[in-house]
């Protein structure tokens, strides 16, 4: 696609990063088929495509409007478009860019300013979502917590870091604690630093780039004492959708001369959880029951990983129901179901028709924000496979 970047962002790093993207495009529209919001809106500037087109006119310098705003709104960046495009467009890193433009040159509304502000001050901060959280189930407007169960002493000499997070450490502490104990069983331990919250996702995605950075960069000051030393063999995330971010550091970061090489070597160490156990390390087993697995975007589109988990559910013995249209998003998103509920629970209405089909007694899947929004309104229990493996393990 030819373009004509304006002054303003031509010469930027941002500028020639989103022309070398939108080069590549040749507007075949492959990527409409897979698109979640293009399926249910029909409109093609609802649909990768026209988003790019809408991107790519915002740095030509054309007039942007509210409409532009919402189009790039509705965008789940679930990234199915990046799987299914045969050029390589990384629309992810394009709409971040586009999305940032955009923001700078309209003016939201009132209460969708306040609640984006709101969002974005609370949802890092653990202490305080924690007490958000405790307030809403006393009203009886919020998910339970799912308790941390013990977390084994230290005892190998192969270490990983975890990340903690910000949200989950409020709503499932559980699931770091499953992952120390399934790597304890194989011979690693697994350690969290004090102090390493965010990752920074959730206020990068908010357009808050500059505040994301931040918490990237806290991230990273909290961590370097653990991982500036050759033992450390992996940092380890349970929530892909933090590991896409973490993953990405060495990009995002690589303009700030500060934290270049840290940003690099933490990127490098990144893993999701799947990532660290092969199926060989767990015992075999059988007759655990039927499970649905939803792959959330950020691990099947963002991280690009596919089958692992269902290969390390399968080995202990669980039986895998098929799931249609395994590759379309639940709505979760990040705060995406909480900015656009709409389109989210729609979404999430066709996700758990899709997976409760094949009848499964339980639903796992691999981000917290993707559980919890799935859980809402079913009664089948949703799980993070972690602690499916680990309940079989024990
Ligand atoms: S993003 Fe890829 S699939 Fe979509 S229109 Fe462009 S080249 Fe085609
Ligand atoms: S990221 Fe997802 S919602 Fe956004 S354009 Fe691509 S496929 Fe559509």
């Amino acid at each position: 696609m030819q373009t004509s970047l304006a002054g303003f962002i031509r010469d930027t790093p941002e500028g020639r990063e989103a022309e070398a993207i939108l080069r590549k495009c040749v507007h075949c529209g492959f990527c409409t088929a897979t698109c979640p919001t293009y399926q249910l809106l029909g409109d093609d500037l609802d649909s990768p495509r026209g988003r790019i087109y809408l991107v790519k006119r915002a740095l030509e310098g054309a007039p942007v409007s509210d409409r532009t705003r919402l189009h790039l709104d509705r965008c789940l960046t679930c990234r199915a478009c990046e799987t299914t495009c045969p050029s390589g467009v990384r629309y992810g890193r394009l709409v971040d860019i586009g999305r940032e433009v955009v923001e700078s040159r309209t003016r939201r509304g009132a209460w969708d300013r306040l609640r984006r502000a709101v969002l974005s001050f609370a949802l890092p901060r653990t202490a305080l979502f924690s007490a958000a959280l405790r307030l809403g189930q006393l009203a009886g407007l919020a998910p339970g917590t799912r308790r941390g169960s013990a977390w084994p002493a230290p005892r190998h000499s192969r270490k990983m870091l975890a990340l903690r997070g910000c949200v989950q450490p409020a709503l499932a502490p559980s699931i770091n604690a499953a992952a120390a104990r399934v790597l304890d069983r194989i011979g690693v331990t697994l350690l969290e630093a004090p102090g390493a919250g965010c990752c920074g996702g959730l206020r990068f995605h908010l357009n808050r780039h500059d505040a994301g950075r931040a918490d990237m960069r806290a991230l990273i000051d909290a961590w370097w004492p653990l991982t500036a030393n050759a033992e450390m063999e992996a940092i380890v995330v349970t929530a892909s959708g933090c590991g896409v971010t973490v993953k990405e550091y060495a990009h995002l970061l690589s303009n700030d001369p500060g934290y270049r090489g840290k940003a690099e070597r933490v990127s490098e160490l990144t893993r999701d959880l799947c990532e660290v156990i092969r199926p060989e390390d767990l015992p075999a087993g059988s007759n655990r029951g039927r499970v649905a697995f939803h792959s959330p975007c950020t691990l099947q589109h963002g991280q690009q990983l596919r089958g692992r988990v269902e290969a390390l559910l399968s080995r202990v013995g669980y039986e895998l129901a098929p799931v249609r249209d395994a590759h379309l998003c639940c709505g979760s998103a990040g705060t995406y179901s909480l900015l656009q509920p709409g389109l989210a629970g729609e979404l999430r209405a066709r996700k758990l028709a899709a997976l409760e089909e094949g009848a499964p007694a339980v639903i796992a899947t691999a981000n917290i924000g993707c559980l919890v929004h799935l859980q809402a309104p079913t009664a089948t229990p949703v799980r993070h496979w972690i602690e499916l493996i680990d309940a079989a393990l024990a």
